[in-house]
């Protein structure tokens, strides 16, 4: 992709890292991180969670569109990624206690 490298360059390693790792490059595609655990994944293993238009869906197939999250289907690891408002600021949406069960209830049906 061309440009890409130089864009990279101007951003913060950090965020470069995050941008690098959204993009699916070829080798490293449909690896995705876990926000709780950090353990890099196929995509198809872990859970969706995006922010469509202000509302919290768990989108398995990848369709909708808006800030998303990738985590394992366990509820150790939505724990993990909901401490510290980690959830929170990367969809930037508030996760209440009654959204939060929502999704613990998407891991145990689905
Ligand atoms: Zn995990």
């Amino acid at each position: 992709m061309p440009g890409t490298e130089r864009l990279k360059n101007s951003l913060s390693p950090e965020l470069a890292t995050k941008i690098k790792g959204g993009y699916n490059l070829p080798g490293v595609d449909r690896l995705k991180q876990c926000l709780g655990c950090g353990e890099r994944r196929e995509e198809i293993e872990l859970m969706r969670i995006v922010n469509n238009k202000g509302e919290l869906k768990v989108d398995p197939g990848g369709r909708l569109s808006g800030r998303d999250v990738y985590i394992c289907p366990q509820v150790s690891c939505f724990q993990a990624a909901r401490k510290d408002n980690q959830l929170s600021e990367e969809l930037h949406i508030e996760i209440t206690e009654e959204l939060f069960n929502q999704l613990l209830e998407e891991i145990n049906h689905g």
